[in-house]
């Protein structure tokens, strides 16, 4: 269900819209991000993890498949999976670290995960508009939340 479609005209909106969306999220929650190279999902990420009380600079995983930050209440963890094809094979066990229980999780490049992203709460999917606009449309997936919503 379509819970939100906007157009930004720059990363501070962008981050604005991160906040907004940490707002509605719970302990353990997974937000799918997709988007095209410089479209805006770390600068979403950033928005939702400072909304999630996260101090330190948010910045792309480079030489691991994830951040994890101190947040208020829970951990915010921040993956990028873009690398994962090869990392994947290494360890299988790689997401557990990130997700479930005390963490609220943002993957980027959700397609190169396994079947450990089957239960997201929330899909966020950035395009570029032209110049520093990007139109983001934010999906919520109840069927596969598990809170017991409407289907
Ligand atoms: P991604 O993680 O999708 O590769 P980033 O968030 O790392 O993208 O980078 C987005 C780049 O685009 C940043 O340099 C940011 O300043 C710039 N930008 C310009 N306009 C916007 C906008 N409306 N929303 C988000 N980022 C924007
Ligand atoms: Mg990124």
């Amino acid at each position: 269900m379509a819970i939100r479609s906007v157009e930004t005209s720059g990363p501070a909106e962008t981050e604005s819209l991160g906040a907004e969306l940490a707002g509605i999220l719970d302990d353990g929650d997974l937000v799918l991000v997709l988007g095209e190279l410089g479209s805006g999902k770390t600068t979403l990420v950033r928005g939702a993890a400072r909304a999630l009380g996260v101090s330190d600079p948010v910045t792309s995983p480079t030489f691991s498949i994830g951040h994890r930050y101190a947040g208020g209440t829970v951990t915010v963890s921040h993956l990028d999976l873009y690398r994962l094809a090869s990392l994947e094979r290494e360890d299988p066990e790689l997401l557990a670290d990130y997700l479930g229980p005390g963490r609220i999780a943002f993957v980027e490049w959700p397609e190169q995960g396994s079947a450990e992203l089957a239960g997201a709460r929330m899909r966020v999917t950035l395009s570029h508009g032209g110049g520093d606009r990007r139109r983001i449309d934010v999906d919520e997936l109840a069927e596969l939340a598990g809170g017991g919503g409407s289907s």
